[in-house]
């Protein structure tokens, strides 16, 4: 049972802190967009990434979690998450690739992520990214002050289940403040009217992993990098949110609109 009680409540003060390392990732994630292409590698990514967060003055997140070498997760076509970067890899025309990655403001996190094509792509890859991009929208217009996880779970999941894709279990949303993960864990599933009831002040990363096949995933030999087992394609879109008394407040927007 989740425990209410480890859920922190943040300040608004607090939440204007996230919201300045939301909007640095948001800009950065924009930035990289208009950026990825083919015969870019994803080391080259995690390099615009990275010094693109020293030159806003934002710390990374994902740098040494656990590990993690990069400071940027970059997971291409079957790959869900965690993807490694490598001067190795280079993105080829037709490819969807996940931009994942957090940064760190006055110790506060905030995490987000977007799937983008890379040149032309099918037009079953581009639904897929459009309805995953749906399913992350459909689970925030749930969230205010009083809604359950349940409800944020089953509408990020009936949304994507309705075009026929599957959602990822093993890999869920999260708290985040203080820490980039914290309680309650936010799956992309779940019954409506069911879990922890959410408080104005919580703030919440909720990240959606849709497959065009099975729900299935396996993780790499490097450790990482989670996979479809099918081999078919996985898109990722995540934002940090508020919760208000009367709705939402999406954290990880850009600077400007
Ligand atoms: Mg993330
Ligand atoms: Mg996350």
């Amino acid at each position: 049972m989740l425990m209410q009680k480890n859920v922190e409540v943040k300040s608004p003060a607090e939440i204007a802190t996230m919201r300045a390392g939301g909007a640095i990732v948001a800009d950065i994630l924009v930035l990289l967009t208009g950026q990825v292409r083919a015969g870019m590698t994803t080391g080259d990514i995690d390099a615009v990434c990275r010094e693109e967060l020293k030159k806003r003055g934002a710390k990374p997140a994902f740098l040494n979690y656990h590990g993690f070498p990069g400071v940027i997760c970059v997971s291409i076509n079957s790959e869900v998450v965690h993807g490694i970067p490598s001067k190795e890899r280079a993105l080829k025309d037709g490819d969807i690739v996940g931009l994942d990655f957090g940064c760190v403001v006055d110790g506060w996190f905030a995490d987000s992520a977007r799937t983008v094509p890379v040149g032309a792509i099918t037009p079953e890859a581009q639904k897929l990214i459009t309805v995953t991009r749906e399913s992350l929208e459909k689970g925030i217009e749930q969230i205010k002050a009083g809604c359950r996880l349940g409800d944020i779970g089953w509408a990020v999941q009936s949304h994507a289940q309705s075009h026929g894709y599957s959602l990822v279990r093993e890999f869920v949303g999260h708290g985040i403040g203080r820490a980039l993960h914290e309680e309650p864990a936010v799956p992309n599933y779940g019954k409506p009217g069911h879990g922890l009831r959410l408080k104005a002040g919580m703030t919440i990363a909720i990240e959606p992993m849709v497959n065009m096949g099975g729900p299935e995933v396996a993780t790499l030999s490097d450790g990482w990098t989670a996979v479809t087992k099918d081999g078919k394609l996985s898109a990722h879109f995540e934002h940090t949110v508020a919760v208000t008394e009367t709705g939402f407040d999406i954290l990880t927007l850009p600077s400007k609109a």
